[in-house]
């Protein structure tokens, strides 16, 4: 617990117990003023926007001695890349600025006025350039269903699985913001009982459940790894993620080297990044780790993070989503700081605004299933929905909805949402 995440801590932009955006978060995003501005960095907080370019210009931010312009950046990438003891001087600064009882922003109608933006005036778009983006495959509970799927029961998880973060490099030029269309992908697939393959539109299109970090910190150089004791310097905060699949492109192409067009159309995220800091308060035990991992995955301080999330699914249909899935980030296997120690490892550099996912985020219970796959296990099992129909993966038109958020005393740390809707194959 630090000063800038005290339950007690109170602004003058009043902030609903059921916001996800109280001061206690200060989550970090990249927004348009205007459709004629050019974007820059700001923080959420409540249902408005602080504008970090303006603030910092005003000379308010000195002391926390940041590189000139880093806000009035169109990407969070400078800013990542500052020190951790700048960023954490800076978010004390700009919690001190937005308190109840700090009058500097708060009594200042001229300044409030160019700084605070409703945020349904602004425009936001993706909070980093991504330079790599990897997903791992961290989900004890995911990889024993897709495995049992798959290859049975006996060969659920591969000889591997329990003794490294499983990963694959990803398509970062597709990562997309929170309510962007996406378009049902065509590929090569084997149709079930066929001898020879097929080119199409997918037939089984999925979401997966997740949430990724990104890098932050001066880039390792090649060669020098991240050792597990530091990675927490490296680690600047974490979005929800919504990983598209193509499940039969996924599953006539994934061996031997995994997934490829199955996975490179689109992966959806939400749009304000939350710090390591405003999750502290809400640091946990992650699972038990049986048989222990080697020396250079093991830490004295492993721990992951209680964030609760959940899947809604809103056919055309249906007024009002609905829930299809409840689950939580700390029924993770692997623990980020795992998977960045395993992910540079062979001395493999990083950058910041490289951004890491966890695999899908599935838990023991069936209601916790992070993937459609898992949901109708495999379509043998429909879920029936509110409309009076019923899914086994998705169709044209379906809105899938992501939200998440850490449970305070009084108040949430949250993340907002990542909503995609899937649009019907081009003709
Ligand atoms: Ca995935």
């Amino acid at each position: 617990m630090d000063a800038t995440n005290d339950p007690k801590l109170r602004s003058f932009i009043p902030v609903a117990a059921e916001s996800h955006f109280p001061i206690q978060n200060l989550p970090y995003g990249v927004f348009a003023p205007t459709p004629t501005e050019p974007p820059r960095c700001g923080v959420r907080i409540g249902d408005f926007v602080l504008d970090l370019a303006v603030i910092q210009e005003t000379g308010l931010l000195v002391s926390a001695s940041l590189p000139e312009g880093v806000f009035a950046a169109p990407c969070l990438n400078y800013y990542m890349a500052c020190a951790p003891d700048a960023r954490r001087l800076a978010r004390l600064l700009i919690s001190g600025l937005l308190r109840e009882d700090e009058p500097t922003l708060r009594d200042d109608a001229v300044l409030r006025g160019r700084a605070l933006l409703p945020v349904e005036s602004v425009t936001m778009q993706l909070p980093a350039e991504i330079g790599d983006y990897t997903d791992f495959y961290s989900s004890r509970e995911h990889a024993t269903n897709v495995g049992t799927m798959f290859r049975g029961k006996e060969n659920a998880l591969m000889p591997n699985w329990l003794h490294l973060p499983v990963g694959y490099h990803g398509r970062a030029s597709s990562v997309v913001l929170d309510g962007t269309d996406v378009r049902r992908p065509r590929g090569q697939m084997l149709p079930p009982d066929a001898t020879e393959p097929v080119y199409g539109p997918c037939r089984l299109m999925d979401f997966e459940l997740e949430m990724g970090f990104f890098v932050a910190g001066q880039e390792n150089r090649l060669g020098e790894p991240i050792g597990i004791g530091r990675t927490d310097d490296h680690i600047f905060g974490l979005v929800l993620v919504n990983d598209w699949s193509a499940r039969d492109i996924q599953r006539w192409e994934y061996q031997p080297l995994g997934p490829f067009n199955a996975k490179n159309f689109a992966t959806s995220i939400s749009p304000w990044v939350v710090t390591l800091e405003a999750l502290e308060p809400f640091r946990c035990a992650p699972p038990k780790q049986d048989p222990p991992p080697l020396s250079y995955l093991r830490s004295n301080r492993n721990s992951t993070y209680d964030i609760q999330l959940e899947v809604a699914l809103q056919t055309e249909m249906m007024t009002t989503p609905q829930t299809i899935c409840r689950s939580n980030f700390k029924y993770l296997y692997w623990t980020i700081q795992q998977q960045l120690a395993h992910h540079t490892v062979t001395g493999c550099n990083v950058r910041p605004g490289d951004m890491m996912a966890s695999g899908t985020i599935s838990g023991a219970d069936k209601s916790s299933y992070g993937s459609m796959l898992e949901l109708s296990w495999r379509g043998t099992e429909p879920l029936q929905l509110d409309d009076g129909s019923e899914r086994k993966f998705l169709q044209d038109g379906d809105t899938v909805i992501m939200t998440g958020w850490c449970q305070g005393d009084g108040y949430r740390v949250g993340f907002g949402s990542v909503n995609g809707t899937l649009l019907a194959a081009t003709p």
